[in-house]
């Protein structure tokens, strides 16, 4: 059993409906020191399977003996959550590039500023549960600044970014708040897709305790990882084209050679194929795509393959 359960909602900002815009965060507090690990999900509104792995993980941890403080946050974004969108409904902007954030700008920025001032800002470890959406699905673990928790999650595929090029790219993610502050910190991508997401959410609360574990939040054997498979690079392939997205590639975590397939687009309409797409490297490995038909759009996401040549075990 933990020592006590405390819940608080700080406020982000008044909405224009006269309700408070909130944020929602429960502290397991357990009997004897340690640090505060904060775990997150639904950063990106429309990814929440780790939303569903927080609460299964709540139901798990109330009745543990805990060493520190968990803070959960179970979903960042609730605007966008509720409507099944990356973007938050209000200003369209993307959370995930605005951190730290600005408690005097657009409604995503002041949540920023929110996350950073009651979450990121104060927490000791930070495990951030990414997804795919209701349609590609993904399967991999970022390395940031602590390889061991990382791996300690247990996925298979895990992607070491060159910093430089990830920091143009992806600047404003909540790892420029964690980062600086030199604090523990890992991004896990798992489930998505038009499939039973039972089995990832399975995955993602496994992991997680074995995290907590390592970071020595809870009891236990830290569980050793399977065989792994660290990239440095991988490529986003996506549509160019709107229609019916048909896969043909390997599960993910299969291998391919150059030019294998990856998927195709047909005019829903003509039945003609639109486009064609094939794997980039001498050598890659699967990390996203759509595991059934679906419809998209140009410029959708679509697949993520990683690059075997210079991968690390
Ligand atoms: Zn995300």
């Amino acid at each position: 059993m933990v020592k006590e359960i405390a819940r608080f909602s700080p406020k982000i900002t008044t909405l224009a409906d006269g309700t408070d815009a909130l944020l929602h965060m429960t502290d397991l507090i357990g009997e004897e020191p340690g640090p505060m690990v904060g775990i997150s999900a639904s950063v990106h509104g429309n990814e929440n399977c780790g939303s569903q792995a927080i609460l299964d993980l709540y139901r798990i941890l109330k009745d543990m003996k805990i060493k520190g403080t968990i803070r959960l946050l179970p979903v960042v974004n609730a605007g966008a959550m509720v409507v099944n969108s990356r973007f938050n409904p209000i200003d369209q902007r993307d959370l995930n590039r605005e951190f730290p954030g600005d408690p005097n700008g657009t409604f995503s920025q002041q949540l920023a500023a929110a996350v950073t001032k009651d979450f990121l800002g104060v927490i000791d470890a930070h495990i951030d549960l990414h997804s795919g959406t209701d349609r590609p699905t993904v399967d991999y673990v970022y390395f940031l600044n602590d390889e061991k928790l990382s791996r300690a999650f247990g996925s298979k595929l895990l992607y070491r970014p060159d910093d430089g090029k990830q920091g143009t790219k992806f600047g404003g993610t909540t790892k420029d708040v964690t980062m600086p502050r030199g604090i523990p910190a890992a991004v896990i991508e798992l489930g998505g897709g038009v499939v039973d997401q039972g089995p990832y959410i399975e995955r993602i609360i496994k992991g997680v305790l074995n995290m907590l574990r390592q970071l020595g939040a809870i009891e236990g054997e830290v569980e050793a990882a399977p065989s792994q498979v660290v990239v440095n690079e991988i490529a986003g392939i996506r549509p160019t084209k709107g229609g019916w997205v048909e896969p043909l590639s390997p599960p993910l975590g299969g291998e391919m050679k150059k030019g294998d397939p990856l998927f195709r687009v047909v005019s829903p309409y003509t039945f003609e194929v639109l486009e064609e797409a094939v794997c980039p490297f001498d050598r890659g490995i699967m990390i996203m795509g759509h595991l059934t038909r679906n419809i998209v759009e140009a410029g959708d996401y679509g697949w993520m393959v990683g690059n075997m040549e210079g991968a690390t075990s």
